[in-house]
């Protein structure tokens, strides 16, 4: 593998007692989108800051393209970050606010004016430059933010919930806009955000994070369809955990045993281990056929239409809390009514920690 862009080495972090980074270790690919992803309180921020410079780690080693950065400076190093309230200069044009790191690095006027308009043009905003900060809109202000990111061409570029101030259709469009910047521009993009969707939406890789350590790291697609914990298979989206007892295991696959009866899942568990079966909302259905097997009679709890599908919860004797169905848009259901429910065990993930 050739030479990371970023690789953590064994990083704590300690705030006098608290812990906030225990032993992180994580390479990150040259040219990636990575996204930090967990709940408030995982430690994402404090990992981009320890990346950013702006913190130093308790323990460990922090490489950018395999030198050693622990004690460098955040103006000395090859990246540059883009915070959630953009800290642009309201004084300032556009330009100025986009050419300030390179009048401060030095360099010359007439190639400074030739980098922020290619900046400029990058994110969509070349016939803006003699604006000021106050005439933008919350999107474009954003944009103005990357474009002073990437104008100094950083190896690494770090954002920091950088759409957290959008609202919400604003920030599904920003997405979209800052993936196809990235896949344009190449540099490596470190983001952290809480949103799942806005992660599957725009990471290469995902790195859930949760209470200082690293839960799982993996393309999205993976990462949703075969999480590597519970605590991933409940934060990336609705789940079902049924919980279970292998009572065989041989070459990769194991029979487990569930209040909803036997099923032989692939995976690697000890004969007698306590797991759980991870299954998606969406994998659940009235309908039997291509190797579902059947779950068992259930009642529907509550039932809820959401245009593009119907969000039901179903309970199951045996079961203590209801599932979670997903049902599609022409399959109307109404509370109290028994429907058979059916999966296919490929669509389970065993879980065994
Ligand atoms: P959020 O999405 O809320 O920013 P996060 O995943 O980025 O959450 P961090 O901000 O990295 O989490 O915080 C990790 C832990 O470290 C938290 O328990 C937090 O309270 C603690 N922490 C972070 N910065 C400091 C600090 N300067 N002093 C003391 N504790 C801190």
């Amino acid at each position: 593998m050739s030479t990371p862009a970023v690789e953590f080495r064994g990083i704590a972090m300690h705030f006098g007692d608290k812990a906030a980074l225990r032993g992180i270790d994580l390479a990150i690919a040259e040219g990636s989108f990575v996204v930090l992803l967990g709940p408030s309180g995982g430690g994402k921020t404090t990992l981009l800051n320890i990346l950013g410079g702006f913190l130093g780690p308790t323990a460990g080693q922090v490489l950018i393209k395999g030198a050693d950065v622990t004690q460098v400076p955040p103006a000395k190093r090859p990246t540059t970050t883009v915070f959630q309230d953009y800290a642009l200069f309201p004084h300032m044009s556009i330009a100025g606010n986009v050419g300030f790191g390179l009048k401060m690095r030095g360099v010359p006027k007439t190639e400074r004016s030739a980098r922020v308009e290619k900046a400029l043009d990058m994110v969509g905003l070349g016939h803006t430059a003699l604006r000021r900060i106050h005439e933008l809109s919350g999107g474009q202000r954003q944009r103005i933010a990357l474009a002073r990111a990437l104008v100094v061409e950083p190896s690494v570029l770090l954002l920091d919930e950088p759409l957290g101030a959008l609202d919400l259709k604003l920030r599904r469009q920003m997405q979209e806009e800052l993936k196809a910047i990235q896949k344009r521009v190449g540099t490596t993009f470190v983001h952290v955000t809480h949103d799942q969707e806005e992660a599957m939406a725009i990471a290469d890789v995902i790195v859930v994070m949760n209470d200082g350590a690293i839960e799982d790291v993996g393309p999205p697609e993976r990462v949703y369809l075969r999480p590597a914990s519970r605590f991933t298979a409940n934060f990336m989206g609705d789940n079902n955990l049924i919980e279970g007892r292998v009572a065989r295991a041989e070459h990769g696959c194991v029979a487990v045993t569930t209040p909803l009866g036997g099923f032989d899942i692939r995976g690697d568990a000890e004969a007698g281990a306590s797991v759980a079966l991870s299954l998606r909302p969406e994998h659940l259905h009235t309908e039997a056929g291509g190797g579902r097997v059947a779950l068992g009679r259930a009642t529907v709890m509550e039932a809820g239409f959401f245009g593009t599908h119907h969000q039901c919860s179903a309970r199951m004797d045996g079961l203590d809390t209801p599932l979670k169905l997903r049902l599609p848009q022409k399959r109307l259901v109404q509370p109290g009514e028994v429907i058979g429910l059916h999966a296919d065990p490929g669509d389970m993930v065993l879980l065994t920690r």
